[in-house]
């Protein structure tokens, strides 16, 4: 089998995102070697071409991942589900998450970290799925990272909801991790997801069209080892099949 590689590609305006560049885009996907080149340049082009604006700064990084660390995972099962407000869709969240594993004060908090952002962070925030209290530490969150699907283009041709949907499945296949909640940052995107027990709902009007913020929770269980979860979450290469 050939190599494989991980491609990423993080895009931003105003300079680097480390100088206090605005994030517009950021993408991955994990392909043989012969899929880099052409890949890279879909990225940078999507990179090019966004509706958060143009990119003035572009970095791919491409490494080998050695075959014998990929760890390869089930994909979440996808429900679609109906909701005509925003109020709406967060009763819904609520209603799916709530549960055994994260209670009601938990999934409010979260809707409440979001809806209390000014602006978006570059990745997730941990919440303890029982007390509601954020655990990580920063304002930059967890960043899910080396992740892709097995046969990408068969989980459709929206690349929003494939991309979420391998972010998703890796993020519950994590131990300790008992659900999540999501919203894009794509101000033309509404459509938002919460996962929980291997399933994918998704769920639309999530937040307000045209605004540029977004985010993501992970609900933790109270007693996670976070450093080791932090560590699978953004740097084991995970590959989703169906
Ligand atoms: P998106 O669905 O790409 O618009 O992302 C929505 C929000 O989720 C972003 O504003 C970030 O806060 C967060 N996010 C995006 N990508 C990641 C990632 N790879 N890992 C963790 N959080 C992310």
């Amino acid at each position: 089998m050939s190599e494989l590689y991980s491609v990423r590609m993080r895009a931003a305006q105003g300079g680097p995102h480390e100088n206090g560049g605005h994030h517009i885009s950021g993408a991955e996907r994990i392909v043989k070697l012969e899929e880099v080149g052409s890949i890279a340049q879909s990225l940078a082009e999507r990179a090019l071409h966004h509706s958060k604006g143009t990119a003035d700064f572009i970095n791919i990084t491409v490494d080998l991942i050695p075959s014998n660390e990929i760890t390869y995972i089930d994909c979440l099962q996808v429900e679609e589900h109906r909701a005509n407000t925003i109020v709406e869709a967060h009763e819904l969240a609520i209603e799916l998450l709530q549960g055994p594993h994260i209670t009601e004060v938990a999934i409010q908090n979260a809707i409440n970290f979001l809806k209390g952002l000014d602006s978006s962070m570059r990745g997730a925030m941990l919440v303890d799925a029982t007390t509601g209290k954020r655990i990580d530490e920063g304002k930059r969150g967890v960043r899910v990272s080396h992740m892709d699907s097995f046969d990408s283009e068969s989980l459709g041709d929206n690349d929003h909801m494939r991309e979420a949907l391998v972010l998703a499945s890796k993020v519950q296949s994590a131990d300790g991790i008992v659900g999540e909640l999501c919203w894009s940052d794509d101000p033309d995107y509404t459509v938002g997801y919460v996962a929980c027990n291997g399933v994918y709902h998704r769920i639309p009007n999530m937040k307000e069209l045209g605004s540029d913020i977004g985010g993501r929770v992970f609900f933790v269980q109270s007693d996670i080892d976070s450093k080791s979860v932090i560590e699978y979450l953004e740097k084991t290469p995970v590959l989703v099949q169906r």
